[in-house]
């Protein structure tokens, strides 16, 4: 009888480390704690191959002069969800002694986005891509490759229809609001800086430039057209190009270049290199467009 009960006491204490050990296994913490909200660091860390950009993070005002991209972590409406500021931080416009922006807008583009990469890269210099967001949909790697190759993007709103975009400021903003929510899904930041399609000389109100202000964004435009939207040949985009600059002298100081990455613009990318080359033979800086960027006049 006393080795029975003896026996079922082993069994029983043997039993009851097994329990002991299955609730304490990593099992029973498997189960989701559905109360655990998600901490702000865990929502805005950058992805892990973070290329050599600046953030915008919570503290929006702090802001290093440098030439590097910057990209917000939030977009408009979490800003405004966390009341964080949407208000660009005020810093010094840079005049360099001679500064080139080469922009791209209408890209990504299966095309010539990546052989524009490559010319990029293998002169060493930076460039600012304008992307719409229809394109943005469909070629979602092109966005990474040119962010993590460390150019600055911006947002050339959703689907560059004007008739749609420029019906009112509040669809102009919702496009531009469309494309940086597609930008965020993939890269997880997104750019402050847009342009308008087809400029906003004609297309803006004082309306718009008000809204874009609040909502925290910087309208971007350009002072020499590479003449590249009317099916002009590599040598035709130089000699607009260079001709343009020999016409006013600002634009050897401060020089924002129109070229354009979509689809059907083989003779842009025919004409970077020698582009590229009168820059550097003249001894410009190749730099982004950011916050220090000055207007293009
Ligand atoms: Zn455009």
């Amino acid at each position: 009888m006393l080795k029975k009960y003896g026996i079922l006491s082993i069994i029983g204490i043997i039993l009851l480390i097994a329990l002991i050990f299955v609730t304490a296994s990593p099992l029973s913490f498997a189960v989701p704690n559905i109360q655990e909200t998600p901490s702000i660091s865990a929502i805005t860390k950058p992805s892990k191959d973070k290329p050599d950009v600046y953030y915008f993070t919570e503290m929006n005002n702090v802001i290093p002069t440098n030439d590097k991209p910057e990209y917000d972590i939030f977009t408009v409406q979490e800003r405004k969800e966390r009341q964080l500021t949407t208000n660009l931080p005020s810093i010094e416009p840079y005049y360099g002694k001679k500064t080139i922006y080469l922009t791209f807008d209408d890209g990504p583009d299966p095309e010539n986005t990546p052989l524009i990469l490559a010319i990029l890269q293998e002169n060493n210099i930076k460039a600012t891509f304008f992307l719409v967001g229809t394109e943005v949909n469909k070629y979602p790697e092109l966005v990474k490759q040119i962010y993590t190759a460390g150019h600055a993007i911006g947002n050339h709103t959703y689907n560059h229809i004007y008739r749609e975009l420029y019906q009112s400021p509040v669809t102009y903003i919702e496009q531009l609001q469309h494309n940086d929510e597609l930008i965020k899904n993939i890269l997880t930041v997104r750019p402050r800086i847009s342009r308008a399609p087809g400029g906003t000389a004609g297309h803006f109100t004082t309306e718009y430039w008000r809204r874009l202000k609040t909502e925290g964004y910087i309208e971007v435009g350009w002072n020499i057209s590479s003449g590249d939207a009317s099916n002009a040949k590599a040598d035709a985009i130089l000699e607009n190009i260079i001709s343009q600059t020999n016409k006013n002298t600002f634009l050897w100081s401060h020089a924002i270049l129109l070229m354009h990455d979509g689809r059907g613009h083989g003779e842009t990318v025919r004409a970077l290199p020698s582009i590229i080359n009168f820059y550097k033979e003249q001894g410009f800086e190749f730099r982004v467009i950011n916050t220090a960027t000055p207007p293009a006049w």
